[in-house]
């Protein structure tokens, strides 16, 4: 009599580590962290424009993250704060743009499959519907000049004039984004709460994701933040808090950790407090096996 024994996948995790010095150090600094995937800024997320990605920094990103087993599907670079794709201002919206088709250029140059981003804000300067349709039109102008490389909405909070915190908001943009094979979706568990829906109960969590897949549908999922949060359910306030010791709590982060349907996708950490990252995946990877 055989005896079978199945063991569940881990789930792949680890933080938004710094790149600076050069995008190589990043895989180096996931490593050191024992991650099983990483996000990145491939450029200053603080500036509009930065020099372009050398040969050999581009040679020696992808030789580390082979050397240390990270596939693109478990890397999640994040564009720069300062792109607004759906900038109501048509004199500095093709700043935006060609920003983000640098960004999509950069990810192509590393082999990077992913795009992760924050949709945009109205500035009060343009109904949500319009700005959302601006936004699928930047992500069509953007793909249309590049391949490879998928664009992932990230879900906000809803704080000031951002759009894109319900699924309604994230369901529009895909709707209007032509090449519908490379468009997904990034569920930010701190924005998701914060933005109004109950992640934190049992009851909560499977309605939440039911609704994701009744609005969004699941196949659109590429990687998820996973966040604890500082501000009430419904806030509309962005403050991002450590693994456990926020208002999601201990229990959410072991029930995502068990969830099957996310076996394949990365979950990245942009948790506050750096020194607690390598624990936060230690407990993290206990949790899921
Ligand atoms: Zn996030
Ligand atoms: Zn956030």
């Amino acid at each position: 009599m055989g005896l079978f024994y199945f063991e569940r996948n881990m789930k792949h995790i680890g933080p938004h580590v710094s790149a600076s010095g050069g995008v190589e150090n990043a895989p180096l600094s996931a490593a050191e962290l024992g991650a099983t995937a990483f996000a990145l800024f491939t450029k200053n997320q603080r500036q509009w424009k930065s020099a372009p990605l050398s040969k050999q920094s581009i040679a020696l990103f992808k030789e580390y993250c082979g050397k240390h087993g990270f596939s693109p599907d478990f890397i999640l670079p994040h564009d720069s704060y300062l792109i607004n794709l759906g900038q109501p201002d048509e004199t500095t919206l093709p700043k935006s743009r060609e920003a983000f088709l640098d960004e999509l250029q950069r990810c192509e140059q590393l082999g990077l499959t992913m795009l992760n981003f924050h949709p945009g804000s109205h500035l009060k300067m343009m109904t949500i519907d319009q700005c959302l349709d601006r936004i699928a039109e930047s992500i069509n102008l953007g793909l249309s000049q590049t391949s490879g490389v998928t664009a992932v909405i990230e879900n906000t909070a809803g704080q000031g004039t951002n759009v894109g915190f319900s699924f309604e908001h994230l369901a529009h943009i895909i709707r209007k984004v032509e090449d519908k094979s490379r468009v997904g979706v990034c569920i930010d568990t701190c924005h998701t709460y914060s933005a109004g829906y109950d992640l934190k109960t049992a009851a909560g969590y499977e309605a939440t994701w039911r609704e994701f897949d009744e609005v969004i549908g699941l196949n659109y999922l590429k990687a998820i933040h996973l966040n604890d949060t500082k501000k009430e359910l419904g806030s509309r306030v962005d403050r991002h808090e450590s693994i456990g010791k926020g208002l999601l709590g201990m229990e959410f982060f072991e029930r995502i950790m068990r969830d099957e349907r996310f076996d394949n996708i990365p979950f990245i950490l942009e948790t506050p407090d750096e020194t607690a990252w390598k624990e936060e995946i230690r407990l993290l990877q206990e949790m899921s096996r």
